[in-house]
Order: C-alpha cells, then sequence, then structure tokens
C-alpha cells in the first residue's frame, strides 16, 4: 500500500503520518526529517540545501528525487509506505509514478486548512530529538510533560524554518508548486481531502476510513 500525504507547513501531516504509520505498520518516509538528518550530520547534500530549508525554499527536484528513489528501494518499503512531504511538485509527482513502477499509488490524503491557522499553529510547534514526533504547546502536548508520547525521550527541537516569516515563504512556495498536486491526483482518482482544522483522533479516524476502504 503505497499512499501520499499533500497539504501545506502544519497541516498536520507530520503528526498523522507518524500515527497511520503505527496503525498500518508501513514506514513512513518524510522528507523534510531525512533532509533536516543530512543537516545535522553535516553530510555534502546536508550543507548543499541548508540555506534553502532555513529560508523556506523548496530544495532542488533532483536532489529529492534522488533522495526518495533509493529510500523505496530499502526492504522495509516492500510491503508499501507513507510519503510525507513528496511530492511536492507535478514533476515530482511523475517522477514517483517512474520510481514505484509497476506499483500505484493507493491513495493521497490531501490536508486543507487556511493560511492564517497554520501560522498560529506553526508558532507552537515543537519535535522530539529522537523520533521527531511533532507536538504543539498550545493544544498538542505531550501527555506527560517534557516526555514523547512516542518514545520516551526528553528532548525537544524547534525547527529553525518555523519562524512566522519563513513560514510566509513555505506558504507561497506551496501554494505555487504544491497544491496544483490537488487537481494532479483528483484527475487520477486517488485523491481524499481531509479538513485538518479538526481535532488529530478525529482526522486520524477519517484517513484510515478512507484508506482501508478504497
Ligand atoms: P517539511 O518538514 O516537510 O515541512 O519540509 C521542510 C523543508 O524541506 C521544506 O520547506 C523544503 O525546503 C524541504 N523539502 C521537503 N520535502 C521537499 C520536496 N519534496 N521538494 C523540495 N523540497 C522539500
Amino acid at each position: 500500500m503505497i499512499i501520499v500525504l499533500v497539504g501545506p507547513p502544519g497541516s498536520g501531516k507530520g503528526t498523522q503520518s507518524t500515527l497511520i504509520s503505527k496503525e498500518l505498520k508501513l514506514p513512513c518516509l518524510a522528507t523534510g526529517d531525512i533532509l533536516r538528518e543530512e543537516i545535522s550530520k553535516k553530510t555534502p547534500l546536508g550543507l548543499n540545501i541548508e540555506d534553502r530549508i532555513n529560508e523556506g525554499r523548496l530544495v532542488e527536484t533532483s536532489l529529492i528525487n534522488q533522495v526518495i528513489s533509493n529510500r523505496v528501494k530499502d526492504t522495509d518499503c516492500e510491503k508499501g509506505f507513507i510519503l510525507d512531504g513528496y511530492p511536492r511538485k507535478i514533476d515530482q509527482a511523475i517522477e514517483l509514478e517512474k520510481m514505484i513502477a509497476p506499483r500505484k499509488i493507493d491513495k493521497v490524503v490531501g490536508f486543507l486548512i487556511d493560511d492564517e491557522t497554520i501560522i498560529k499553529r506553526i508558532a507552537g510547534r515543537f519535535s522530539c530529538t529522537k523520533c521527531n514526533a511533532n507536538y504543539n504547546k498550545y493544544y498538542n502536548a505531550p501527555k506527560i510533560e517534557n516526555v514523547c508520547d512516542n518514545c520516551g525521550s526528553e528532548e525537544f527541537y524547534t525547527r529553525k524554518d518555523d519562524t512566522s516569516e519563513v513560514c510566509k515563504k513555505r506558504l507561497e512556495e506551496y501554494h505555487l508548486w504544491t497544491e496544483p498536486l490537488f487537481s494532479y491526483y483528483e484527475k487520477q482518482g486517488t485523491l481524499v481531502k481531509i479538513d485538518s482544522s479538526k481535532n488529530i483522533e478525529d482526522i486520524t479516524k477519517t484517513i484510515l476510513k478512507n484508506i482501508l476502504t478504497f
């Protein structure tokens, strides 16, 4: 089963991909997490993309295609995977189809939410240093203060690109490049749109219902 999550930054893709990945026992391929790890390890790729990411611009398609085409060949992806943050452009979507052939995407989940809510959400966001689980100090704090619900780690970080200025740039990139994927996948008949302003549990239920009944 191959599932793609498409939506603006701060729409809850990361939170939902972690939950769905656990439920379906499929690996989650989150391009932002993969790229941030490259940056923290100071690999040649990481050094190359660091400025672009911190400025809220998309990284070059050729680089991201390479990262994903290597990752989907791993044995843990044989039964399927969840893509969070890829594709983000039509040309990436076309490349993905070639990469996974003869397999096909089963479902694309499109997250709908307005820009104003996103900017507010991003202001309270933080993540677990160990497993990248996402939290929000206003409405999705860890159940035990300062302890990750997912892995028990007590270390958290705030993303450098989660400032309101960079967030506006990321939204600009989203509207320009990523939003057209909604009509692309609608035409293919794989898209299901969800209202991502709802609460986390309801969204997870809606996504699972749609994924498991196609
Ligand atoms: P995310 O964690 O998904 O919000 O991604 C963080 C940043 O990584 C984005 O703002 C981009 O700079 C970069 N990025 C992640 N996925 C892609 C992609 N598919 N294409 C281009 N840039 C990407």
